[in-house]
């Protein structure tokens, strides 16, 4: 199954990633991943993309399109892949299209989560960090049992800074404006199934197994 997971930050994408990478048995495939280790393994690619990664230079879509179709090739993807933040935009569909054509691994189901501005708000304004061990609470849906301290180390809870309903109205904004071109794209193929991503956890997954499934 190859698979394709989009969805605003404080959907649950990596809830989601995580429950479909373990019921299909498939790698998860993230641009960002994949640079590091290209990076890491000194490859020819890897070597292209640090020295634009050095100069603070964003990496060309050529470069990221080689690695994907390159690690689309390796036998762990036998089974199928999900695809995580990657294609981002419609020029990258695009070239990403044409090259799972031809290795013959196009993408067959987009998942796309879609959450009301209200739950997003709520989700992100209530989400606490703890600045120690990493540990993230909320302060309705995962409240830590003394207010404002961390379960696990007991250090003060921190709120991100950019975790305001101003910050994530021009996150929403930056997502649907990049990404909305790239749905429309796979919705003329056909593959698209929108999610409705507020709902609890399990319920969210059942809907994307029936989707996956169809
Ligand atoms: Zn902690």
């Amino acid at each position: 199954m190859n698979i394709l997971i989009m969805g605003p930050a404080g959907a649950g994408k990596g809830t989601m990633s995580e429950l479909i990478l373990k019921e299909y048995d498939i790698p998860h495939i993230s641009t960002g991943d994949m640079l590091r280790e290209n990076v890491r393994n000194n490859t020819e690619l890897g070597r292209t993309a640090k020295s634009y990664m050095e100069a603070g230079k964003l990496v060309p879509d050529d470069v990221i399109n080689a690695m994907v179709e390159d690690r689309l090739q390796q036998p762990d993807c036998q089974k199928g892949y999900l695809l995580d933040g990657f294609p981002r935009t419609l020029v990258q569909a695009e070239a990403f299209s044409e090259i799972a054509e031809k290795i013959g691994k196009p993408v067959e189901s987009v998942i796309a989560l879609e959450v009301g501005f209200d739950v997003l708000t709520d989700r992100i304004t209530g989400r606490r960090i703890c600045p120690k061990c990493g540990a993230i609470f909320h302060i309705r849906n995962h409240a830590p049992k003394v207010e404002g301290i961390c379960d696990e180390c007991g250090a003060e809870l921190q709120q991100r800074k950019d975790d305001t309903v101003e910050q994530l109205k021009v996150r929403m904004d930056e997502y649907e404006k990049s990404t909305k071109p790239v749905i429309d794209f796979y919705e003329a193929k056909g593959v698209v199934s929108h999610i409705d991503a507020g709902k609890d956890k399990s319920e969210v997954f059942a809907d994307v197994k029936a989707a996956l499934e169809k």
